[in-house]
């Protein structure tokens, strides 16, 4: 199916503070076709990966992980903000365009055997996933990709990343 995803994406200025231009994806995930496209798009690079699990990104990383995981007939695990974890966890702490917060994982999520491919909506200073990758390293898997639904270039995340490992979708 050919569809051009950027009409799904919305531009919303000074959200959620004055200065920041948000990229809102509901309408993405609100159109059936542009939904299973992206992640049909996001999945086409790893289906021959060998992948084991895949690794969302709290929150809007959940939306497009599950199915993800689903398709790649993988296991999901939740990388999620601090203190929502019930067990003991491996935890990361990171600065995002407005902010700071700490990422975490359960210690047993993964095993050194697993292959992870890990996705998040959004590439922004890439703070996030590099604090998602950090975790995943500490747990002793192999992390095989990185999948954005989006990427926001001019603020240069995939500097803090491994460019080999990343594929996206849409690209600003
Ligand atoms: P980074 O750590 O790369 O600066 O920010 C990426 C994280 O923040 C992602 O988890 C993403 O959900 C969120 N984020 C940052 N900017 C945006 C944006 O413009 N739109 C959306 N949907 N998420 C964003």
């Amino acid at each position: 199916m050919n569809i051009d995803l950027k009409k799904y994406i919305l531009d919303v200025p000074n959200f959620p503070i004055h200065g920041i231009g948000f990229k809102d994806i509901t309408p993405l995930l609100n159109n059936k076709d542009a939904f299973k496209t992206a992640i049909n798009l996001m999945i086409k690079d790893f289906k021959d990966k060998g992948v084991t699990k895949v690794a969302g990104i709290d929150s809007r990383g959940f939306i497009l992980s599950a199915p993800a995981a689903y398709a790649l007939n993988a296991g999901f695990v939740p990388v999620r903000k601090k203190g929502k974890l019930p067990r003991s966890t491996y935890c990361e702490k990171f600065a995002y365009e407005y902010d700071e917060a700490h990422l975490e994982i359960h210690t047993d999520a993964f095993s050194p055997a697993d292959k992870i491919l890990l996705i998040d909506d959004v590439l922004a200073t890439g703070g996030t996933a590099e604090a998602a990758v950090k975790l995943i390293k500490k747990s002793g898997a192999e992390l095989i990709g990185i999948s954005f639904l989006l990427e926001i270039s001019f603020l240069k995340g995939i500097d803090k990343l491994d460019k080999n490992l990343i594929k996206t979708i849409i690209r600003y």
